[in-house]
């Protein structure tokens, strides 16, 4: 098993003429909470959709879980990654029940296991076994993002790529989600991949934080090091922003 979930090698990402990233490198600790944080459109979101395979870059190469990215292997590649897209991503015309387990259905799992995984996760979850049956425009904004958290975390991948996850769910609401999270993160270690713009919530949820500007990383390291010696001022304007 390789020390790092996550590798980019030189990799550089256009859109269009605009250059997102330009011959990255960067390695996330595999078993850890990582938090990518940095401004709107620095390319946060594209750096999950690069590891998730929905971008191929323009040049290197990403390794997940020690392996090179691979089109021909990309649906087995992906079951090993749980990934709660930045908007949500349910599927409307299904209930939550159905898009919490689709993976689950499509892997064979018994409605008996799916039931005991659906029970563990609505608990971690503080949601409430009566959702299941709507549909997501019949529930909130901050419980429909808990429900993407759910599907992401149902088949219990090694990785799990978060893309603020968090965001919408209310202010006295989160402070839950968080200890929760870290309640889950403790009983089922796994590599994470945390996106946010909010610097508290990376300090408190992350043991390795990488903050960008765009195209760039500006630092990495512990939450504690970045907070004792920022080296960069936008670092610093990062952690002043809270
Ligand atoms: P973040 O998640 O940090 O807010 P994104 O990764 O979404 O940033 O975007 C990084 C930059 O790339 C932005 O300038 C954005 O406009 C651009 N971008 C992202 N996705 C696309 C796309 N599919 N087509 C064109 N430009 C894009
Ligand atoms: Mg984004």
């Amino acid at each position: 098993m390789s020390e790092f979930c996550v590798e980019f090698r030189q990799v550089s990402q256009f859109f269009g003429r605009q250059c997102v990233f330009k011959q990255l490198d960067l390695q996330l600790p595999q078993q850890q909470v990582t938090a990518l944080v940095g401004p709107s459109g620095c390319g946060k979101s594209t750096l999950l959709q690069m590891i998730n395979g929905l971008i191929w870059p323009q040049a290197g190469e990403v390794r997940v879980l020690g392996v090179p990215l691979d089109w021909q292997r990309l649906s087995e590649q992906r079951r090993t990654m749980g990934y709660a897209v930045q908007h949500i991503g349910l599927f409307p015309h299904w209930t939550v029940r159905h898009n919490i387990c689709v993976m689950a259905i499509l892997e064979g799992w018994s409605s008996e296991r799916q039931a005991a995984r659906l029970d563990k996760l609505l608990d971690f979850m503080q949601l409430d076994a009566a959702l299941l049956e709507r549909y997501p425009h019949q529930i909130s904004g901050g419980q429909a993002q808990r429900v993407g958290l759910c599907r992401a975390m149902f088949l219990d991948p090694p990785l799990l790529l978060l893309d603020e996850a968090f965001s919408a769910v209310d202010p006295i609401t989160k402070v839950d989600v968080h200890a929760r999270f870290q309640a889950i993160q403790a009983e089922e270690p796994r590599s994470v991949v945390l996106v946010t713009h909010d610097m508290q919530e990376a300090l408190k949820l992350a043991d390795w934080l990488v903050a960008l500007a765009p195209g760039a990383v500006l630092q990495q390291g512990t939450p504690a090091q970045i907070q004792a010696q920022p080296a960069h001022p936008q670092v610093a304007r990062l952690l002043e922003a809270r």
